[in-house]
């Protein structure tokens, strides 16, 4: 059969007969332990054990691997591991490949935790980290050493949403150093609209907490990983005890199944909205990566097929703290809260000082403060309603 196109691909992945056993949907199996009839079986699956087989409840049921199946395919990878959040397999994939005396590549204006861990973790291992541009480019060349164990990206920048030129950076990091594994946050993107493994990326991960799930009730974490790193990740993340609970991830191959029209929505929701600030007499600047104005823009047309509904804008005020509780606090569709990627609206603010994270040279060009969307499914006329009678209160 030739290649399945994106939205039958979402729908039919990982639904084997093996896993539905005549249902839509594959079984919820739940077990610690995994009985075996024979010593022969038990044999079988101690060889087998980590390739989609039952074993001990830690390596998956079929509930598991269904999902696990599916996302190996949508990501086009030679398999996923799990995790129960997805600072969980941030943090795991790069510690399956680092030692001592290595250093990390990354992205300055990745998501603020990655960098904690970096700081916090990773540095107490003798593992330091050193942060660049996202914008680098093929310059990242200076920076890779022999020691470079692992290139960590993240695109759009959490927050500030740049995009890189990552055929350019991978390229160029990969003709320094052929050991290098590259490992990409591209949760924003759901795994669906920028293809990491096509683009060279050893690793794809996803806080498939956003729009896997997609309706903020439950975390998952996934890496899809290629054939040369797919053995080394699932071996280190088992034994760092990574895995999920069978309902978890029923529910992340269920987010599965509509994700191809939320997208579509979110997109076109969030481009409108994008566009309708922009022209707003507020606004100092909107980061939207489908919007000319915002860097990367050209890689983002160039390299993705799509976009999500997760971006900022800047004001040209700077708000005080009566004022921001004043416009954040009386929205009535936008809510506050972390995360994002469900089926809601979301609205956070942050002043340009408080951004505790490294963040890339060119995104610290502004005073005002920042606001951080997510657009969700609602109507977006009442969205932007919604947003109009914000800029009436400040
Ligand atoms: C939310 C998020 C994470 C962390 O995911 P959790 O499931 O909350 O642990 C990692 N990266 C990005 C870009 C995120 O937005």
């Amino acid at each position: 059969m030739t290649l399945k196109k994106r939205e039958t691909m979402l729908v039919c992945a990982g639904r084997s007969k093996k896993y539905c056993q005549g249902s839509v949907n594959p079984v919820i199996q739940r077990a610690s332990s995994i009985v075996f009839e024979t010593v022969e079986q038990k044999n079988i699956a101690m060889q087998k054990r980590g390739e989609r087989e039952l074993f001990y409840g830690r390596r998956g049921t079929l509930t598991h691997f269904s999902f696990q199946d599916a996302m190996a395919e949508l990501e086009g990878g030679a398999g996923c591991v799990l995790y129960p959040c997805g600072a969980a397999a941030i943090s795991n994939a790069i510690l399956s490949f680092v030692k001592t005396g290595d250093t990390v590549l990354m992205t300055a204006g990745s998501y603020e935790p990655t960098q904690a861990f970096s700081n916090q973790i990773l540095n107490n291992f003798g593992v330091s980290t050193c942060y660049f541009d996202p914008m680098i480019g093929n310059k990242i060349i200076d920076l890779v050493k022999e020691n470079t164990r692992v290139l960590f990206l993240e695109a759009p920048s959490s927050i500030t949403m740049e995009v890189p030129d990552i055929p350019a950076i991978v390229k160029a990091a990969r003709r320094v150093n052929k050991e290098i594994v590259i490992m990409l946050d591209n949760t924003w993107s759901a795994g669906v609209l920028f293809k990491a493994l096509e683009h060279d990326i050893d690793i794809s991960i996803q806080s498939g907490t956003k729009y896997i799930l997609g309706h903020s009730d439950a975390m998952i974490g996934t890496a899809v990983a290629n054939a040369r790193c797919w053995k080394q990740l699932r071996e280190r993340s088992y034994l760092m005890g990574q895995m999920v609970d069978a309902d978890t991830a029923y529910m992340a191959s269920r987010g599965l199944r509509t994700l191809g029209v939320r997208l579509l929505q979110h997109e076109k929701s969030s481009i409108k909205i994008a566009h309708w600030l922009a022209e707003r007499s507020e606004v100092f600047r909107v980061n939207h990566p489908a919007l000319p104005g915002t860097s990367g823009h050209v890689h983002f047309m160039r390299d993705f097929t799509g976009s999500s509904g997760l971006f900022s804008f800047v004001l040209k005020q700077t708000l005080s703290q009566s004022q921001l509780a004043h416009y954040l606090d009386h929205f009535s569709l936008f809510h506050m809260a972390y995360s994002w990627g469900g089926f809601e609206s979301l609205i956070l603010a942050n002043q340009a000082n408080e951004l505790n994270a490294i963040r890339p040279v060119g995104a610290v060009d502004f005073t005002g403060t920042l606001v951080r969307l997510h657009i969700g499914l609602e109507d977006v006329d009442d969205l932007i309603a919604d947003l109009e009678a914000g800029f009436k209160r400040i």
